[in-house]
């Protein structure tokens, strides 16, 4: 049901209002009637029933008893290995790939009782900030069909914008869960990196890769994460799960710093008006907000694309033709199977990235560009770290502008690119931050207020984004 949080769907379930089947029939139906926003690239629908038969069937045996997300529908980015079908990375590559096992999150989700009902768009292996890399064609934006939803999680975020389901999985390597939560004005949360497993999604980069979620409110992202996260031996860089996950209302006044670099001459005024009134609600609720410089914040964007691509190129060196994923067909040699395979597989956004990635590491490079971008990134590490003594959170907008027409940056990689000015820092840093929905502008768009914090302030952070939410 538009509009409804996951808890209650879930409180519905439990006294009798709804079945788990209804749900997910209701999702299905939802997602279907908005088809031409092209949010998806498949459906579970099989798995889906049968799962939400099973959570009923065992509601019947012990009424009361059923897991937090029992019979709560939702979609997984299709950069998520899962059953029920193929899991494409939105990529020709892995087109037909059928996962031998789920991702850590995915199988948590289940065992609290969610349902997959289906995978959503994204640009081909996440790299984009707006779904038109990808293979399967362009989603567009719920708010104007002209536009995109941002990327690279922008079926994710479409497919809760339309009300279709309550949440989404989305990852966010360099802003791709809030960008397009801020384009489409939904709930973007990128945790903590290493608090939520890796294993099971599709490597793009890895020291900057996270797990997020799209949903209609924090208190659902709270929850979500509280769900999701803890250690999992399939993952090395996974956290112990911090105690403080949950909302426990009421923080003590905070100092908030409003991030100077983030509100030049540059930015939409919209997007400026709205950020400058979230500061103003959140002095009304009793907070402290104060300017902030970081003086190597804009030096994040060029970091981010030395050191990603890098590992891009690295990531994407598994898909051979050989072990799974696409194969050429007619090649003459063993390499011919490569060459043809990745040069068929991958599209031009990939290959420029595997490109990039290649030179910036090779022999006699590797000093003046990746070596001192990781230079660079330390200093910007530093700088949070300096900015998180004095404030016990940062904010911004999320991007500079509200969502774009399509076609109108894809001509223009660095035009594109500079999407993501906003988002590359805490995902460099490995810093928590939170896309809320900010207002709107003249034409409607939406306009998402970006909360950055310091590791592992998860738990604070969501829940000064609920309290936020309850405030006018
Ligand atoms: N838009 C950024 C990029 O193209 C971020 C992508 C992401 O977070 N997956 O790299």
């Amino acid at each position: 049901m538009s509009g409804e949080t996951i808890s209650q769907m879930v409180g519905r379930l439990l006294d009798g209002r709804a079945t788990a089947r209804a749900n997910v029939e209701a999702a299905l139906s939802r997602l279907t009637e908005h088809g031409s926003y092209n949010s998806l690239i498949s459906t579970c629908e099989q798995r889906a029933l049968q799962r939400a038969d099973q959570i009923d069937q065992s509601l019947r045996k012990e009424p009361g008893r059923a897991g937090r997300l029992a019979g709560v529908p939702f979609v997984a980015k299709d950069n998520f290995l899962s059953f029920g079908a193929p899991t494409t990375a939105a990529s020709k590559m892995l087109r037909n790939f059928q996962a031998p096992y789920q991702a850590t999150v995915i199988e948590r989700l289940e065992a609290e009782g969610a349902i997959c009902v289906a995978k959503s768009n994204l640009d081909a292996f996440a790299h984009g900030s707006s779904t038109e890399n990808s293979d399967f064609g362009p989603t567009l934006n719920p708010h104007d069909k002209s536009r995109v939803p941002g990327g690279s999680s922008g079926g994710s975020a479409a497919a809760v914008a339309l009300g279709s389901v309550p949440f989404a999985l989305g990852t966010d390597t360099g802003g791709s869960v809030r960008l397009p939560a801020s384009f489409c004005g939904v709930v973007g949360y990128k945790p903590t990196y290493g608090l939520l497993s890796r294993f099971g999604v599709v490597a793009m980069a890895s020291s900057t890769d996270v797990v997020g979620t799209l949903s209609r409110s924090a208190g659902d992202a709270a929850l979500l994460v509280d769900v999701m996260s803890g250690r999992d031996p399939h993952d090395a860089t996974t956290l112990d799960r911090p105690s403080d996950l949950r909302y426990k209302g009421g923080l003590r006044p905070l100092n908030v710093g409003l991030i100077e670099e983030f509100m030049g001459p540059e930015v939409d005024p919209a997007v400026k008006a709205a950020i400058e009134n979230t500061c103003q609600k959140l002095a009304r609720m009793g907070h402290r907000v104060n300017k902030v410089s970081l003086a190597s914040l804009p030096l994040a964007l060029a970091v981010y694309y030395i050191v990603v691509p890098a590992e891009i190129s690295s990531n994407l060196a598994r898909y051979d033709g050989i072990r799974y994923g696409y194969s050429a067909p007619r090649a003459a040699s063993l390499e011919a199977t490569y060459g043809l395979s990745r040069d068929q597989g991958f599209n031009a956004e990939n290959k420029r990235r595997i490109l990039i990635g290649t030179y910036v590491l090779s022999s006699g490079y590797i000093e003046a560009y990746y070596q001192k971008a990781q230079t660079v990134r330390t200093k910007l590490i530093n700088d949070f770290k300096a900015a998180f003594k004095r404030f016990d959170f940062l904010i911004g907008p999320v991007a500079p502008a509200t969502a774009f027409k399509l076609g109108q940056n894809t001509k223009d990689p660095l035009k594109m690119y500079l999407t993501d000015v906003m988002t590359v820092g805490a995902s460099m840093a490995g810093l928590p931050a939170v896309s809320l929905p900010a207002g709107s502008d003249p034409a409607g768009l939406p306009i998402g207020a970006q909360l950055i914090g310091p590791q592992l302030s998860d738990g604070k952070l969501l829940q000064l984004a609920q309290d936020m939410e309850g405030v006018n």
